[in-house]
């Protein structure tokens, strides 16, 4: 069935409502134009909560409740023109205009933004997908909080933890287990580079090794994982195999680009993501707009954007301003990307802050940074909440 228009001039549609889709939305339900509904603007979106992912790990540890980093989008959006259709989406026919969705249902469009990020990798080694858990949702995180309460209240005198991938995602769930777990717990992080952090600036992988070697995570290099299985996991060093038994195994190396996103029928990368121009566009497509994990994007400097939040976060308003111009036939503009440095959390109430040159860890690092995600947080009426909660306890 084919959602027709009515009373509207148009219809844009969002395709996934995470840092890249959900703050297009917002700006875009801003501007006047659309505040008098001559344009219909839909969010389409499986889940339905946003996540905040970089507050994911505090979710863990109690510092932080599921409300305040995964707001759901009705609450997101009730002061807002833009609506919110829950359901998954199939496909997208470049050509003819049109959304598909996994209901049977297909939407017409007159502008798109494509914002669905991309999909964790479970394929890589054998058993993955069976006996680990991943940890890019909201609801990984209340998982992974029931597991450990489950093993907390058991007779095990060590709970035994092994993390797959020593990036951002395994080094910061790897200090906050550890500080939940304290002495009964014991942590493995695990990759094959000869680093943590491979991609992080050198003040950032110092005050994380020295924040994972203070709580007693062992750290294996160089280790490739080559299977996992009920309560193990076997890996292989310098040709040496080894297995380490384990109650829980977190996932949190390698993500892909979604399938039916590969298949678009427009200009794609070597790992799928679609070309986009530095006005966030696919240029055979002008009325198409490419934002956050899914796009190759080079600024107007030319300069690949990489695949984080803070990209997407920037990316997102530029989008929404571009469309905007667009249908006010004004001139539309490049996307610039300013880097504005990392910020990890290193276990409970301890972080760094990379910004400009300057290094900062520990609880001051842990306000700053807490500070800066509550006021990037959407909406100022949500920021508001989880501030209050923050300074007032409640
Ligand atoms: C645990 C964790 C911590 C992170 N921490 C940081 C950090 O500290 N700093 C940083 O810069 N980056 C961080 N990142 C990376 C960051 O979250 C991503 O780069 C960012 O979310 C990309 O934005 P996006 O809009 O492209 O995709 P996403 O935010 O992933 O949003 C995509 C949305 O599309 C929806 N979707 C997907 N497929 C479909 C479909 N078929 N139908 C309907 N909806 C669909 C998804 O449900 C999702 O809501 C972290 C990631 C994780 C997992």
């Amino acid at each position: 069935m084919n959602r027709n228009y009515t009373n509207y001039s148009g219809r844009i549609c969002i395709l996934g409502g995470g840092f890249g889709g959900l703050y297009t939305a917002l700006k875009l339900g801003k501007f006047a134009k659309f505040q008098d509904s001559s344009y219909e603007i839909i969010l389409i979106e499986k889940k339905e909560r946003f996540l905040f992912t970089p507050l994911l790990y505090e979710v863990v540890t109690g510092e932080l409740e599921p409300w305040e980093v995964a707001p759901s989008y009705k609450k997101l959006l009730a002061d807002s023109p833009v609506k919110f259709y829950h359901g998954e989406i199939d496909n997208v026919d470049l050509e003819e205009k049109l959304v598909y969705l996994e209901n049977g249902e297909r939407l017409s469009y007159d502008y798109l933004v494509l914002a669905v990020g991309k999909e964790t990798r479970l394929d890589i080694v054998p058993g993955a997908a069976e006996y680990s858990q991943t940890f890019r949702s909201i609801e990984d995180a209340e998982t992974l909080k029931e597991k450990l309460r489950i093993l907390e209240s058991s007779d095990l005198t060590t709970i035994k933890i092994a993390i797959a991938g020593a990036g951002p995602n395994g080094v910061e769930i790897a200090c906050k287990l550890a500080d939940r777990l304290k002495k009964r717990g014991e942590i493995h992080l695990i990759d094959r580079g000869d680093e943590i952090l491979k991609t992080l600036p050198q003040g950032c992988k110092t005050a994380s090794y020295r924040a994972l070697l203070k709580r007693g995570v062992q750290i294996h290099l160089n280790t490739s994982v080559e299977s996992i299985k009920p309560q193990e996991i076997i890996i292989k060093h310098q040709e040496k195999t080894e297995k380490i038994n384990t109650n829980l195994v977190l996932w949190t190396g390698g993500n892909q680009t979604i399938q039916w996103v590969k298949n678009l029928n427009c200009q794609h990368n070597e790992y799928g993501q679609i070309i986009a121009t530095s006005t966030l566009q696919i240029a055979a497509y002008p009325e198409v707009f490419v934002l956050g994990d899914i796009g190759e994007i080079r600024d107007k400097t030319g300069k690949i954007s990489p695949t984080t939040a803070q990209a997407a976060f920037q990316q997102a308003p530029r989008t929404a301003k571009n469309i905007y111009a667009k249908i006010t036939g004004k001139k539309i503009k490049p996307f610039t990307y300013l880097y504005l440095g990392e910020m990890l959390t290193l276990g409970i109430k301890n972080a760094v802050v990379f910004s400009f040159g300057i290094s900062l860890s520990g609880k001051l690092a842990s306000i700053i940074r807490r500070g800066v995600y509550i006021q990037r947080l959407p909406t100022l009426k949500h920021q508001i909440q989880v501030a209050k909660k923050w300074i007032f306890g409640k």
